[in-house]
């Protein structure tokens, strides 16, 4: 039974094809027979359309007949695999109860044993070999399927245009495979804008599914569109929300579910968070050689759902209302979710520059990360990097590899109190790298797109003015609090206070109802922790996060226990 399955079209020649028997593994009559515990068995028909992309759907082990699995484009539709006896159907998204992003049409007739998403959880938590060998292939084929570039999801958009990053960012962090092209150097875009109807201001244009065309959308318009989330179920009164699904958040999540909690995690944009921007993390426990931000925040994605978490992109917690328990958090469409306990886990968010028109070159010049989507509007470039601290250390070595050159300013004397040392040694060893200390951005300029930046170095403060076009910023970060409504006690800058920072003005006896004392993550309301980037005292790092995420889990089950 254990032939290799056979790869057809732009699947064959993806980088993973190689890797085709861990993809498309077969199940020998033992794991099979293990699995039909779990299963329902159905007769297919030869033909019949099991599911069109943005179905929701089980997860199929064919037992006989054989299953296509195809990939629909604007054009017709591309033949990825056939499954025969012994094989499976499905991705990451079976994995989190999504829309398909395939189509799966029965080629011969026979019998299908289909397991849906609560019970292929159970196999995940209860069977090691199979989880094993499912999660494997689940992520290769979804790495596999992005890395074709082909799809029935079309984002129309320029170089030019902020609102084409924010798109391009949205749909590769949630790993949803799309066709991206480019109005400016592609010729073929004026066709498509013909063919949909819309003109070139309405770019950026996303293309859902072939047909439902979105005119500049929201992230939140987009994740709709593609069936990203499943609807919430706000009847019921979760253990725990986490808002924020950056790298404290996702921990809270792995934990939570791991250890039997009912999990919801809230993320505005993207999971990931800050780290999600980051093209390499290489102090990060166990990565030797480095991990991309995107490349970790899906695992704990992934791991996080197997456990059990709820996870939901794109979705903004506008309210926290903490007035009563349960507490309740409100959302922008006016529904609510409640909840026992709280884990505000929202990190931070980029400084500008104090300069008027700093904002218009968002996303058109200027980035808050350096990534390979932000990289390629490079090319070979020569750019700035602002900031004296690792973010900054890193943007500058991983753009020296591609641009001419990349200008490194920071105001104070050197990096030495704000950088790693192994940063400040490559860059040090990085001829095209050029460190400007005690140096500030005066001003930028540009039509569409940033095309100058001038910049004075103390002391003499003579202006320099440059034809470069492309500034990535990484100055730090303001907490994300603006949601709490002032229900919590927070410092200066806004970072939240828990357990030994809190002062007795922060916890008079009307909020704070609990003859005990606040635990180390929690807030000035009984109940409601914070963790990660937000909490004020905390060591702004990727561990930091994630060892506060997971440890916070077990001051929720005492409160839960109270
Ligand atoms: C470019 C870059 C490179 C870095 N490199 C490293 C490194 O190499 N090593 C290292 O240790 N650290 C690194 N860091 C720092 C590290 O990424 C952060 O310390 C870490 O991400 C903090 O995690 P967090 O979960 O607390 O917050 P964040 O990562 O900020 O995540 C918070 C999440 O909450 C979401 N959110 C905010 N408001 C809401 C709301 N109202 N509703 C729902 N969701 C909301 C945000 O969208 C975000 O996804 C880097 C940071 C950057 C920017």
């Amino acid at each position: 039974m254990n032939t290799e399955a056979k790869l057809e079209g732009s699947f064959a020649q993806s980088p993973y094809a190689g890797r085709s028997a861990q993809m498309f593994p077969h199940l020998t009559p033992v794991q099979i027979a293990r699995l039909s515990a779990h299963g329902r068995k159905s007769v297919i028909q030869k033909g019949e359309v099991l599911a069109e992309p943005g179905d929701r759907l089980p997860m199929y082990v064919v037992l006989s007949g054989s299953i296509e699995i195809v990939q629909p484009t604007l054009t017709g539709e591309t033949l990825i695999v056939v499954h025969t006896a012994g094989s499976f159907s499905g991705d990451v998204g079976t994995l989190r109860g999504i829309s398909a992003v395939v189509r799966m049409r029965v080629r011969e007739g026979g019998e299908v044993l289909s397991i849906d998403e609560a019970h292929l959880r159970t196999i995940f938590q209860t069977d090691a070999e199979l989880s094993e060998l499912f999660m494997r292939a689940f992520i290769l084929r979804r790495a596999a399927l992005i890395s074709t570039q082909s799809s029935d999801v079309v984002l129309l958009g320029s170089t030019h245009s902020a609102g084409t990053l924010r798109l391009q960012q949205f749909l590769t962090r949630n790993t949803y495979p799309f066709v991206n092209l480019d109005v400016d150097s592609d010729a073929s875009v004026r066709e498509l804008l013909d063919r949909f109807q819309v003109k070139v201001e309405d770019i950026p244009v996303v293309v859902c599914r072939g047909s439902v065309v979105l005119k500049n959308p929201s992230n939140e318009e987009v994740a709709s569109c593609l069936g990203m989330n499943q609807q919430i179920d706000d009847d019921r009164v979760r253990d725990v929300i986490v808002v924020g699904a950056g790298p404290a958040g996702l921990a809270a999540g792995v934990y939570g579910a791991s250890e039997g909690l009912d999990v919801l995690v809230l993320e505005t944009g993207t999971p990931g968070g800050q780290a999600g921007s980051s093209s390499k993390i290489e102090n990060y426990l166990g990565f030797p050689t480095g991990i991309s931000g995107l490349a970790l925040a899906a695992r704990a994605l992934i791991q996080a759902q197997k456990f059990g978490a709820e996870i939901r992109t794109a979705y903004s917690a506008l309210h926290l209302n903490c007035e009563q328990r349960p507490y309740a958090i409100e959302f922008a469409n006016g529904h609510a979710v409640r909840t026992r306990t709280v884990i505000i886990a929202t990190g931070a968010e980029y400084r500008q520059l104090a300069l008027e028109n700093a904002s218009r070159f968002l996303g058109t010049g200027m980035y808050y990360a350096a990534t390979a989507t932000e990289a390629r509007r490079c090319g070979t470039a020569e750019v700035v990097v602002v900031g004296g601290g690792n973010s900054a250390g890193q943007a500058a070595v991983y753009l020296a590899a591609t641009c001419k050159r990349v200008n490194l300013l920071v105001r104070g004397n050197g990096l030495a109190d704000t950088m790693s040392q192994y940063l400040i040694r490559r860059i040090a060893d990085t001829p095209n790298i050029i460190l400007r200390t005690r140096t500030e951005i005066t001003s930028l300029e540009g039509q569409d797109q940033l095309a100058r930046v001038t910049w004075k170095t103390a002391p003499g403060n003579a202006p320099e003015t440059h034809d470069i076009g492309h500034v990535f910023l990484m100055t730090g970060a303001l907490p994300c609090t603006g949601w709490l409504n002032s229900c919590i006690a927070v410092n200066e800058k806004g970072f939240v206070r828990t357990g030994s920072d809190l002062r007795s003005e922060d916890l008079p006896p009307s909020k704070w109802t609990n003859s005990r004392q606040p635990g180390f993550f929690e807030t000035s309301i009984p109940g409601i922790f914070a963790v990660g980037d937000v909490r004020c005292g905390s060591v702004k790092r990727v561990a930091a996060a994630v060892g506060e995420g997971s440890a916070c889990i077990q001051q929720v089950h005492r409160v839960l226990h109270e």
